[in-house]
C-alpha cells in the first residue's frame, strides 16, 4: 500500500469502525451456538427426531434459544440454553415466548429436560460466557 492510501485512510478514518466489530463478534458468537447445538444434538431435531445433515442444517434447522435471549446474561448463547429444532418444532417452542402459553409438550422444562439440562444451568453457563 503507497503513503498517499494510507494518508486517505487515516483522514477517511475507513477503518472498521467499533459498531461495526460489535455486530461482527455477534455474529461469530451465534454462528459458534448453532453449531454447538446442531453437532451435540447429532443435526436432529430433538423434539421430533427429523434428521437433517451438516450441509443442509442451517436451512433445515434453528438452535433456539430456550429461555429467550433477554433473561439471559449475555444472551444466552451457550449450549446449555440451545436446542436443535426442525421448523415445525421451532414454531411450537416460539409459542411461549409470543404468548407466555407454552404449546403442550414444548414448555421451557420439556426443552431442558429434553436436553439435558435446566434454567440454573443454562443462567450459570451464560454467566461465565462473554
Ligand atoms: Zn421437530
Amino acid at each position: 500500500m503507497d503513503g498517499t492510501i494510507q494518508r486517505w485512510m487515516l483522514m477517511t478514518h475507513s477503518t472498521p469502525d467499533l459498531k461495526v466489530l460489535v455486530s461482527r463478534k455477534k455474529k461469530q458468537v451465534r454462528a459458534a451456538f448453532r453449531q454447538t447445538c446442531f453437532e451435540r444434538d447429532g443435526y436432529a431435531c430433538v423434539m421430533c427426531t427429523f434428521q437433517s445433515t451438516p450441509a443442509r442444517a442451517e436451512e433445515e434447522l434453528d438452535a433456539h434459544h430456550i429461555a429467550d435471549r433477554t433473561l439471559m446474561p449475555n444472551g444466552g448463547y451457550v449450549e446449555e440454553n440451545g436446542i436443535s429444532l426442525c421448523a415445525d418444532c421451532h414454531h411450537k417452542a416460539e409459542i411461549f415466548h409470543s404468548t407466555g402459553h407454552p404449546q403442550a409438550g414444548y414448555s421451557l422444562e420439556d426443552l431442558y429436560e429434553a436436553i439435558g439440562s435446566s434454567y440454573e444451568k443454562a443462567l450459570g453457563a451464560s454467566a461465565r460466557s462473554s
